[in-house]
């Protein structure tokens, strides 16, 4: 049964939603906590709390991407104080550097042909919400592609221009698995690695855990069972905690749905409590 869905996005970053919107969903489908992760920002959180009512506990996550043994993998920080200036002064240059990745990749689109501009990907990235702007992803240049005709939906743009290995790919700044963990063991919060199966195999993941994270993301909709069941052996032999969230954007992807994977609320307690153990 999930009681905490442990990873969605809002439009603060590739998300859909506002805060309150995902915070409303998350009540309608009778969850009793959530984490916002979105990508490098925690600048939904406060919203999300200003929204919820008191029996939905909204917890501070943000997720980072960084790289183990040269591939990209993706960090899920929680239980932070989203006005903690550490924080802030850590997120805000890593968003500078996904703005200035994201007039890189425009350079080649505009190469290829089609006529994106940057102003365009981040009008489409902040819309028309005011407040501080998102942190800047390809799902936001992918719709910029869209409106000037180079692909028909999301996908295709990822497959023809944006994904690894395609002519307008260029890589996201990573983030020193040891710099994320200094940053959640500094302040008692704690750090899961997002959906491992999709980006590495058991083996490396098993010694990704070993370096001091506090748990694996285990529920995840894009891993199949199969891949759960190795990821929760490693779970149990290393003594971490299996952790899960739906990953929701709100963007009608197969699967895309709050609260279609996530945790109880003891194994919520178990993540806070490794956390604050470790705290230095
Ligand atoms: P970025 O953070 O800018 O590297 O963009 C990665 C994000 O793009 C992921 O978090 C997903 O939300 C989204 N994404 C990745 N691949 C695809 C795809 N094939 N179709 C749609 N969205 C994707
Ligand atoms: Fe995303
Ligand atoms: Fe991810
Ligand atoms: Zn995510």
């Amino acid at each position: 049964m999930v009681e905490a869905d442990l990873h969605l996005h809002s439009y603060h970053s590739d998300g859909v939603y506002s805060p309150s919107a995902i915070v409303t969903q998350a009540a309608q489908a009778g969850l009793r906590a959530i984490a916002l992760t979105d990508h490098d920002t925690v600048n939904g959180i406060e919203e999300a709390r200003r929204a919820a009512p008191a029996t939905l506990e909204v917890l501070a996550g943000v997720e980072l991407s960084s790289v183990y043994r040269g591939r990209e993998i993706h960090l899920l920080a929680y239980d932070l104080d989203p006005v903690d200036a550490a924080l802030v002064n850590f997120l805000e240059p890593v968003r500078e550097q996904r703005r200035r990745r994201a007039d890189r990749i425009v350079t080649r689109l505009n190469r290829l042909g089609l006529p994106v501009t940057l102003k365009e990907v981040e009008e489409i990235a902040s819309g028309s919400r005011g407040g501080p702007p998102a942190s800047v992803g390809r799902p936001h240049i992918a719709r910029a592609i869209i409106r000037h005709g180079g692909a028909s939906d999301i996908d295709e743009a990822f497959s023809r221009y944006l994904g690894k290995g395609c002519p307008a790919f260029v890589p996201r700044a990573s983030i020193p698995v040891q710099d994320a963990l200094e940053l959640v063991r500094s302040r008692g919060g704690f750090l899961v690695v997002a959906h491992p199966a999709l980006n590495l195999t058991l083996e490396q993941t098993s010694s990704l855990a070993s370096e001091g994270l506090d748990g694996i993301e285990v529920w995840h909709p894009r891993q199949s069972p199969k891949q759960r069941k190795g990821l929760l052996e490693i779970v149990n032999s290393l003594g971490l905690v299996a952790s899960g969230g739906s990953d929701y954007h709100g963007i009608g992807r197969q699967g895309d749905a709050i609260a279609v994977a996530g945790v109880r609320l003891t194994a919520l307690e178990a993540l806070k409590e490794a956390g604050r153990r470790k705290k230095c």
